[in-house]
């Protein structure tokens, strides 16, 4: 139909109870890791630790053994040398080669930390050098880092393009550079569009069928939410003064026709430096996870969207047991890397969709969306039971923490302020009883009670 132009394809949404919860749920895809030359009991330490977080560890005693364990599609090699000095590593001169030549990346752990050891590494083309003691939570980091756990969620990108041709082909180009597309064919629709998608980047067309791109970019920068989503141009106008115009609303104007590795080059740069920028305003810099207002902020936006689409979600407060007493004990730092483990241990657990906060000092919050109570407490009853069995500290002194959670479900506490004190209320509970447990909160709403109360007292 002329003039009515249709959205191509919706935004990505969380739907149906078969989404399963495994999207960021790494722990479940078990991972094969190589480990050569440790030591047994260091060696069966580590493969408990790494088991929670998703790597099944393969010990081997021959280089023979690492060759197998990456043929077989281990995902990454640690190796254990010993070496009391000099730059041999504890490898024969053969086998450093074999090692060197291993398609996966190569981990060193080691007790030696001088230069003479770190260029060895290097130069057998080592991607990190782990310092023994080995400090666990900085093994997990790295073994996400260097086998690509890290940044698995791919950049989100509006294309705002009335031309369905041109949109195919552009959206084929990003979609297979491993960026997630939303097209727009109707530009009316735009910021409807951008609220349920939350692009990490807006491609626009400079003529549009209604209204013109630069029109349309500064609506979107009217927006004080999207002041910093940068706006890139795409378009077939070579006019330098219209160029020169658009410039002044956006970050770059690209030229069609525009080759497929430049655009995806572009686009991917610009996305990338977006997300850091937006991670330093809006996450904690212990864990990474969103900060106290974001999380209320994301709350919100999730209460919306499951009441307008009707379905559920089910908010946690969780918060270490006995915290104090970690940090009094065993000092700040130790107490920092269980905060920072908890953190990445339910980056893991929970679906990409979920939202993760640091809510307060040892107090998380977590936005489990399109979820029932039972389904939501079946998965923190899983990361409560791993985190408790998880050792912190060193070999030279371990020592076990737990938390305890407090649930509440949108379907009993129909708003933000309800599920929040409801959950508070819970883990109050939990921490009451002892610790160590979920309890999901239970009876009417507090603003029920409220009007309950209203009503009989009239
Ligand atoms: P409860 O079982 O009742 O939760 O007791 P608790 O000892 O955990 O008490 P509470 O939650 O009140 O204390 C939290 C402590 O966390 C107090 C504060 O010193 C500590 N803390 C807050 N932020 C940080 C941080 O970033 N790093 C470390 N190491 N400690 C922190
Ligand atoms: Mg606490």
């Amino acid at each position: 139909m002329p003039g009515i132009c249709t959205v191509r394809r919706p935004p990505a949404k969380p739907r149906g109870k078969d989404v399963g919860r495994s999207s960021r749920a790494v722990a479940s895809r078990n991972d094969r890791v190589a480990l050569y030359g440790s030591d047994r009991r260091l060696a069966r330490e580590m493969t408990l630790q790494l088991k929670h977080f998703g790597y099944r560890l393969e010990c081997v005693d021959r280089v023979e053994g690492l060759v197998a364990s990456v043929e077989a599609g281990g995902r990454a090699v640690l190796l254990d040398v010993h070496c009391e000095s000099g730059s041999g590593l504890g490898l024969g001169g053969e086998a450093q080669d074999v090692v060197a030549r291993l398609p996966a990346p190569l981990v060193f752990l080691s007790s030696r930390d001088d230069i003479d050891a770190r260029l060895a590494a290097v130069r057998m083309g080592a991607v990190a050098y782990l310092l023994k003691p080995l400090d666990y939570a900085l093994l997990v980091d790295t073994l996400d880092q260097v086998t690509g756990r890290r940044y698995p969620e791919p950049y989100r990108v509006l294309l705002v393009e009335s031309d369905a041709e041109q949109a195919k082909s552009y959206e084929a180009v990003m979609t297979a550079a491993g960026i997630k597309v939303v097209v727009v064919e109707a530009p009316m629709r735009t910021l409807e569009i951008m609220a349920d998608f939350n692009p990490e980047l807006v491609l626009l067309e400079l003529n549009l069928p209604g209204l013109s791109g630069i029109e349309l970019a500064s609506v979107i920068r009217q927006k004080q939410t999207y002041l910093s989503v940068p706006i890139v141009f795409l378009s077939e106008e070579t006019r330098a003064e219209r160029q020169i115009e658009a410039m002044e609303r956006a970050d770059n104007f690209l030229t069609k026709p525009i080759a497929p590795a430049y655009l995806a080059s572009a686009v991917r740069s610009r996305a990338e430096r977006y997300r850091m920028l937006r991670a330093l305003m809006t996450r904690d810099s212990l864990t990474g996870l969103l900060n106290h207002t974001n999380s209320k902020e994301r709350l919100a936006t999730e209460v919306r969207r499951a009441v307008r689409l009707g379905t559920n979600l089910v908010l946690a407060m969780i918060d270490i047991d006995r915290f104090k007493q970690v940090n009094d004990t065993r000092g700040h730092q130790a107490g920092d890397r269980v905060i920072k483990r908890l953190a990445r241990l339910l980056q893991q657990r929970l679906r990409q969709t979920d939202i993760i906060g640091r809510y307060g000092g040892d107090e998380f919050v977590v936005v489990m969306v399109d979820t029932t109570l039972d389904g939501a407490r079946a998965v923190i009853e899983q990361v409560r039971g791993d985190f408790a069995s998880l050792g912190h500290g060193t070999a030279a002194g371990r020592f076990g923490v737990t938390f305890s959670a407090g649930l509440a479900t949108l379907a009993e506490y129909p708003e933000c302020g309800l599920l929040l004190e409801a959950a508070d209320q819970a883990l109050y509970r939990a921490k009451h009883q002892g610790g160590n447990r979920v309890i999901a909160a239970s009876g009417p709403p507090r603003g029920d009670r409220v009007e309950a109360a209203a009503s009989s007292s009239g």
